[in-house]
C-alpha cells in the first residue's frame, strides 16, 4: 500500500514529535521577521530570532512543515521549473529543530532512522555527504550509523557550508542522496555530473557550530544548534517509486486538471508541469496576501501568472484556464491548508483579473517575437526587441527568455537592462515636468485658472509636453 503525499507529511511529523519535538505550523510565504528576505524559502525562516537567542520558546526541539516559495531572491529555481526533476517555485520544507539541545550525533540518527527504519528506505541508495574537514560527522555515519565509507562523499565547497550571512551562525551541513538509478543522467555529489537527476537531493542537516565575526574568526556557539530541512514531494517521489517529483500523486492530479483545462493531449507535456508548478506558487502567494503588482513581491507572482498564461496558450488554451485550478488545488492541499479553501474564492478571482489582462496583449505579443525571430541572425533576442515585449506587451523579460530557451536561444540580458535604464530615465525627466503639467491641465479647465506661474513654467516646458 502506497503511502500519499499527506500520509508522508504526516509520518515525518509524527515521528519527530514522538522524539519530543513540538510540532509548530507552517508560517506565512511573507517573512514576518525579515524585510531583506523576499520568500520563505526555507523552514529555518520562522525560527532565525530563536536561533540568533534574541527570541525564547517555550521548547527546545520542534519539526515543521514549511510552505516554500524559490523564486526570485537569493535561491531562484523559476528556472529550473520544466527542466529538473526535482525543483518547484513551491514546494514543502519537512524540518526538525535543535534549539541549543542535541547536535550532530542526534540529528544524523534522526534523520537515519526516519529514512531507513520508519519509512523503510533501502539503506543502498542512499549516499551522504560531509563538509570535507568535519571528521566528527563523518565518524558519526561511519562508525555509529555503519554507512560504509564509499558511500560518504566529503564536499568543500559551500553546498556543505551554511551560513545566515556574512557574520553570524554558521556551520557544515551534511545532506543525503538518493540513487534513483543508472537508467537516468547524473553523477553522485561533488562530481562533474552531479547537476543531472539521477542522485537527488533529499536532506540537508545543517549543524549551527560558529559564529562569524567581521574579521572572518570564527568562534564556537555557545548554544549549538540543529536546523534541517527535506523537501516533501522529494522524499513523496522515492516513496511512490517514481524519478520525478512531478509523477506524484498531488502532482498528476494537477497535471490531468491542467490538461482538462487547457484541452492539451499529451499528460507528458514539459508546459503542463509547468502550470501545475506554478499554480500551487501563485495560489499560496496570493493566500498569504501577495497581489500581483509591477515591484517585489507583487511582481515575481505576476511573473510567474504570466508565465504560465503562456504555457497554457502553448497548449492551445482558450480564454482563462488558469484560475480554474485553484479548486483541484483545494482538493489535493486543503485539508492541511484551511487557508487555501477559505481564500478560495478570492485567489479565483485575483487570477481570473490577471489572466484576463494578459490574455489581451499576449497573441499580439507573441505574433511580434515570431516575426523577429523569423528574420533574427544569431541565436540571442535583442535587448530592444525584448524591452518592447516588455514595455508594450506586458511579457516580463523572464516569460521571453522561457520562450528563447524553448528554442535554444538566449535573450541580450544587458541590452534589457540598458533600455530599461534609459526609459526609467525618460520617465523621470517626465515626472519632473509632466506631473506638473497634469496638474496645470486640470487647473486650466476649472474656471479660477489664472494662468501659468511665469516662475514655475517656461514656455519651452509646457510645448514640449503639449502632444
Ligand atoms: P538542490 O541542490 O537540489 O537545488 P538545495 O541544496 O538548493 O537543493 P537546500 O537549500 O539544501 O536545497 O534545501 C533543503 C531541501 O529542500 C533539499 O534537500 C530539497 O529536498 C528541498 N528543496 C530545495 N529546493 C527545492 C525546490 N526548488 N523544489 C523542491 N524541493 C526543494
Ligand atoms: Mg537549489
Ligand atoms: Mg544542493
Ligand atoms: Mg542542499
Amino acid at each position: 500500500q502506497q503511502m500519499t503525499t499527506a500520509q508522508i507529511r504526516q509520518s515525518f511529523l509524527d515521528y519527530f514529535a514522538k522524539q519530543q519535538h513540538q510540532v509548530v505550523p507552517s508560517s506565512s510565504l511573507i517573512p514576518g521577521n525579515d524585510a531583506t528576505l523576499l520568500f520563505t524559502n526555507a523552514g529555518m525562516v520562522q525560527f532565525k530570532d530563536v536561533f540568533l537567542g534574541g527570541e525564547k520558546r517555550p521548547y527546545n526541539r520542534a519539526t515543521s512543515s514549511q510552505r516554500c516559495v524559490r523564486a526570485g531572491g537569493k535561491h531562484n529555481d523559476l528556472e529550473n521549473v520544466g527542466y529538473t526533476a526535482r525543483h518547484h517555485t513551491f514546494f514543502e520544507m519537512l524540518g526538525n529543530f535543535s534549539f541549543g539541545d542535541y547536535f550532530k550525533k542526534d540529528a544524523i540518527r534522526f534523520a537515519w532512522e526516519f529514512l531507513t527504519k520508519e519509512i523503510n528506505l533501502p539503506k543502498e541508495k542512499l549516499l551522504v555527504t560531509v563538509y570535507h574537514d568535519d571528521q566528527e560527522a563523518y565518524d558519526i555515519w561511519a562508525k555509529d550509523m555503519g554507512v560504509p565509507e564509499d558511500k560518504i562523499i566529503r564536499i568543500a565547497t559551500s553546498d556543505n557550508f551554511w551560513s545566515m550571512g556574512d557574520t553570524g551562525p554558521c556551520g557544515p551541513c551534511s545532506e543525503i542522496f538518493y540513487d534513483h538509478g543508472e537508467e537516468i543522467w547524473g553523477g553522485p555529489p561533488g562530481s562533474p555530473e552531479e547537476d543531472g537527476d539521477r542522485f537527488i537531493e533529499i536532506w540537508n542537516l545543517v549543524f549551527m557550530q560558529y559564529n562569524r565575526h567581521a574579521d572572518g574568526t570564527m568562534e564556537p556557539l555557545p548554544k549549538q544548534s540543529v536546523d534541517t530541512g527535506m523537501g516533501l514531494e522529494r522524499i513523496s517521489a522515492i516513496m511512490q517509486g517514481v524519478h520525478s517529483n512531478y509523477e506524484i500523486d498531488l502532482f498528476q492530479a494537477l497535471i490531468a486538471a491542467a490538461a482538462r483545462v487547457t484541452g492539451a493531449q499529451d499528460l507528458e507535456d514539459k508546459s503542463l508541469r509547468v502550470i501545475a508548478d506554478h499554480i500551487r506558487s501563485c495560489a499560496f502567494l496570493i493566500a498569504d496576501g501577495v497581489m500581483p503588482s509591477n515591484e517585489g513581491r507583487g511582481y515575481v507572482l505576476r511573473r510567474i501568472i504570466r508565465r504560465a498564461v503562456r504555457h497554457g496558450n502553448k497548449l492551445g488554451a482558450k480564454g482563462a484556464f488558469f484560475y480554474q485550478l485553484v479548486s483541484a488545488l483545494s482538493e489535493q492541499m486543503g485539508d492541511a491548508y484551511p487557508e487555501l479553501v477559505k481564500q478560495g474564492a478570492i485567489i479565483e478571482k485575483v487570477l481570473r483579473i490577471e489572466e484576463e489582462q494578459f490574455g489581451k496583449t499576449l497573441d499580439r505579443g507573441l505574433a511580434i517575437l515570431e516575426e523577429h525571430l523569423a528574420s533574427l541572425e544569431g541565436d540571442v533576442i535583442p535587448g530592444d526587441v525584448v524591452f518592447k515585449l516588455y514595455d508594450t506587451y506586458g511579457f516580463p523579460a523572464d516569460l521571453t527568455a522561457d520562450v528563447a530557451r524553448e528554442r535554444f536561444m538566449t535573450i541580450d540580458e544587458r541590452g534589457f537592462k540598458d533600455c530599461m535604464e534609459t526609459q526609467r530615465k525618460m520617465a523621470q525627466q517626465a515626472g519632473k515636468f509632466g506631473a506638473d503639467y497634469n496638474e496645470q491641465l486640470k487647473s486650466e479647465k476649472s474656471s479660477d485658472f489664472k494662468g501659468y506661474d511665469a516662475t514655475h513654467y517656461t514656455g519651452t516646458v509646457v510645448e514640449l509636453f503639449k502632444e
